[in-house]
């Protein structure tokens, strides 16, 4: 079976790659080049860069911006000469001016290559498409860690705006059946993807029950729009300390009678979680045991909070709770992905990811079972997966792009995440930019 597995494997992988785009949109190119190479290179620059794009929105003019940006590199000990030329700017009001308009000029290019638009509406033009273009979406709605209890409300508010102006852009759009139905049924057009932390400001991990219960009106609210609506609903996941709350909070959600009709929701897995296997258990066998007109859709990830986990872990004295070799999250990945799709059809089965030889491994993994292609979902993220939605779309596969909508102060935390992710040495789409052949990035982790 590994054999086979392996040999598909190949085959699949390499089938997608010769579908790329020739004249290649590479992500990191859409990433500052110049800025991203030196980050990746330098851990101290890499540092000042990311707290400088952290605190951007925040600055109140041109001249507050400038004047951190100036302060941050100030901790850098070798500068390389643009970053030297900019530090000479800063010394004069008429310098911090024109560097701060660069820097925010900067800033906001690279958040538009990730965050589609201020509202679901703005981002029209962009679903349509992509809908034309054969691929699905999942809007999110950007804004993370609530801290009064009337931002929660508001950023309901938004996702239930989200919800009907969703269905304002797909209702029209012309039928593409590989993108609307599987084999267990048929999937919503409109999927709104939300986090539990923007619902909520009590979500703490040493009162997971109260985050919980302030939580789950909202939610409960989001699901029955989403049912009137036929629309899809995904609730994303985030750090660890919120992990057991957030997966109890929708199971137990979609486990009351109401909602055994629908609407279509589904939950994420992180496979850097050393302990996800059990979870991954225990959610299938929730799936099993709680039949639902639309199964429960499961969204493998590796996850996006690595570096933050490892540092809240440090400081505590803890053991991780990740995987801290990229290839034991890797091989979890692939382990998962077995389990998930043996367990179809009581779950459907998205595989989030830009690896190729994750995105193979799942694909032939579910055709060694006999399972049909149209029964593996892959996602992608807007600006990193471009390329890889294009040769997916291609080859026939059902791929959905995860667009993030909202603005550019809510978009940085989302912004900041992706660059560690990417200029880390040991990320796929990082090796694949510098040149590995597609033997190396099809190897087994
Ligand atoms: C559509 C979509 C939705 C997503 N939703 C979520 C979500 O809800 N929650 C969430 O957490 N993430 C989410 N992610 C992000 C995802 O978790 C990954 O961070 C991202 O996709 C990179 O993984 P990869 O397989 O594409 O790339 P790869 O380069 O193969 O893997 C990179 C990942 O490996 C892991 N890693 C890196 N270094 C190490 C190390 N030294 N030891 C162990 N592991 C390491 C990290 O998880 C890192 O992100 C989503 C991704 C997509 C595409």
């Amino acid at each position: 079976m590994v054999h086979v597995v392996e040999s598909e494997l190949q085959r699949v992988g390499r089938s997608i790659h010769a579908a790329f785009p020739t004249r290649s949109r590479h992500p990191l190119r859409a990433l500052d080049v110049k800025a991203m190479e030196m980050a990746a290179q330098d851990q101290e620059l890499r540092a000042a860069l990311f707290r400088f794009v952290d605190v951007t929105p925040a600055c109140t003019s041109l001249d507050d911006l400038a004047r951190h940006l100036s302060a941050y590199l100030d901790e850098v000990d070798e500068r390389p000469p643009p970053l030297a030329a900019a530090m000479r700017m800063s010394q004069s009001k008429a310098g911090r001016t024109a560097l701060g308009a660069a820097a925010a000029a900067g800033v906001r290019h690279m958040a538009h290559r990730f965050i589609v638009g201020e509202t679901p509406r703005d981002a029209r033009g962009v679903l349509e498409g992509l809908w034309r273009d054969g691929v699905a979406t999942s809007v999110d709605l950007l804004g993370e860690a609530t801290v009064t209890s009337a931002e929660g409300e508001r950023y309901a508010a938004r996702c239930h705006e989200a919800l009907d102006d969703l269905a304002g852009v797909y209702r029209p759009l012309p039928a593409r059946p590989l993108l609307e139905a599987d084999r267990s049924g048929p999937i919503p057009r409109e999927n709104l993807s939300v986090k539990v932390s923007a619902l909520t400001p009590l979500l703490r991990p040493e009162a997971p029950e109260r985050g919980k219960a302030d939580a789950a009106p909202r939610v409960r609210a989001l699901l029955r729009h989403a049912r009137e609506l036929g629309a899809h609903l995904h609730i994303d996941m985030e750090s660890f300390d919120s992990r057991e709350a957030v997966t109890d909070l929708v199971l137990e959600l979609l486990s009351e009678d109401e909602f055994r009709d629908g609407p279509s929701a589904g939950l994420v897995l992180q496979a850097y979680l050393r302990d996800s296997p059990q979870l991954c258990e225990r959610v299938i066998a929730w799936a099993q045991s709680t039949p639902r007109d639309y199964p429960l859709l499961v969204r493998l990830v590796k996850g996006a909070y690595w570096d933050h986990e490892i540092v809240e872990a440090r400081q505590h004295g803890w053991e991780s709770p990740v995987f801290e070799v990229k290839a034991d999250s890797d091989r979890n990945f692939e382990e998962l992905t077995r389990r998930l799709l043996e367990a179809r059809p009581a779950v459907r089965v998205a595989i989030a990811s830009h690896n190729l030889r994750s995105i193979a491994h799942a694909l032939a993994a579910s055709r060694a079972m006999g399972g049909d292609d149209r029964d593996v979902e892959i996602q992608v993220l807007r600006g990193l997966g471009d390329d890889l939605q294009e040769a997916l779309a291609k080859r026939g596969l059902r791929v959905r792009t995860y667009c993030p909508v909202g603005d550019l102060v809510a978009g940085m935390a989302y912004l900041v995440r992706r660059l560690l992710e990417n200029t880390s040495n040991e990320s796929f789409l990082h090796e694949q930019a510098a040149g590995r052949s597609l033997d190396e990035l099809l190897a087994a982790p």
